[in-house]
């Protein structure tokens, strides 16, 4: 992805994101609701809404990322996991037919690849003859990674995949989809609010805000010694695992602009404690800084 753009009417959502993906790793996009992760992540599966402008590459296999490509070398796992199953179709034969629209394989074949895909997420026979309402929410999740892996992907997008899950399914659900992606050789792209399971899983992550990114690195290194005041502010706000009972977690202040309303300079400065002149005249761009990139005129509070 280089220089990925998109626009809205009232604005740019996206302005200028760029990162490669490396085959087999885990790559996660975190930010507040609005920073610009979701579309970012969609444009890789060619799913912009129409009414977007996308300008920039995006780029798969060497060549841009087209229709073609979805449910063959790109999938999305999405949020919601009813509204990528049809409530009308047992879950084996919504696998099959996918196998059977991107390949010859007879009924039978099909059948057969969709029972073994659900079988490697723990799906057995009763289920996969069930139809969608009849399984827990965790066991939809399972059978729509099974969906999402079952002509084997070269980029599986999983925007927020288990949001409407319990913890301790979440929990479960992510680690199967992180083993079955290094089972499978994907690539995994993570959207995510849950900080936990991106220290867990990640192993790069980029942080966005305002449409752009402001961090990006190893996730050790981001997440346990962000520089960017941004993700320092959303890493101390953010709840995590392990913190004492009642402990009150610090405000990120303020909230994300919208699209279009960043100025000329940084988009976080309305809610940064560092920002000077220069952050309100300047856009910082992305650059080295202690062995990630960062976007910020002064990052740990380096002077100016
Ligand atoms: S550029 Fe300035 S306002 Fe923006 S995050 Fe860095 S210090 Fe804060």
């Amino acid at each position: 992805m280089d220089g990925l753009r998109i626009g809205f009417p009232d604005g740019e959502a996206v302005r200028g994101v760029s990162f490669d993906l490396t085959a087999g790793e885990v790559f996660a996009l975190v930010g507040e609701s609005g920073a610009g992760k979701s579309l970012t992540a969609r444009a890789l599966l060619g799913m912009v809404p129409r009414v977007a402008t996308v300008r920039g590459k995006v780029l798969l296999d060497g060549g841009p990322v087209t229709p073609a490509h979805l449910g063959r070398r790109v999938a999305l796992i999405p949020q919601d996991a009813m509204s990528a199953l049809s409530p009308v179709h047992r879950v084996e034969d919504q696998l099959a037919f996918a196998v059977r629209s991107v390949s010859r394989a007879g009924r039978r074949e099909a059948l057969s690849a969709a029972r073994g895909a659900l079988a490697a997420v723990g799906l057995g026979p009763d289920a996969a003859g069930a139809y969608p309402h009849a399984l827990s929410g965790g066991m939809r999740q399972r059978a729509v990674i099974a969906l999402a892996l079952v002509n084997g992907p070269a980029l599986v997008v999983a925007d927020e995949p288990t949001t409407a899950l319990d913890p301790e399914r979440r929990e479960q659900v992510l680690t199967l989809l992180r083993e079955r992606c290094a089972a499978t050789g994907a690539t995994l792209l993570l959207v995510s609010h849950d900080l936990t399971a991106v220290r867990r899983d990640a192993d790069r992550v980029a942080v966005m805000y305002a449409g752009r990114i402001t961090e990006l690195g190893e996730a050790e290194p981001v997440l346990e010694r962000p520089v960017a005041p941004y993700t320092r502010g959303l890493l101390a706000s953010l709840p995590r695992t392990g913190l004492p009972r009642r402990t009150r977690l610090p405000v990120l202040a303020g909230a994300p602009p919208a699209p279009g309303a960043v100025g000329g300079g940084c988009g976080f400065a309305p809610r940064c404690p560092g920002a000077d002149d220069l952050c309100r005249r300047e856009e910082p761009v992305l650059r080295a800084v202690d062995g990630r990139a960062v976007a910020c005129h002064h990052p740990s509070g380096e002077a100016a």
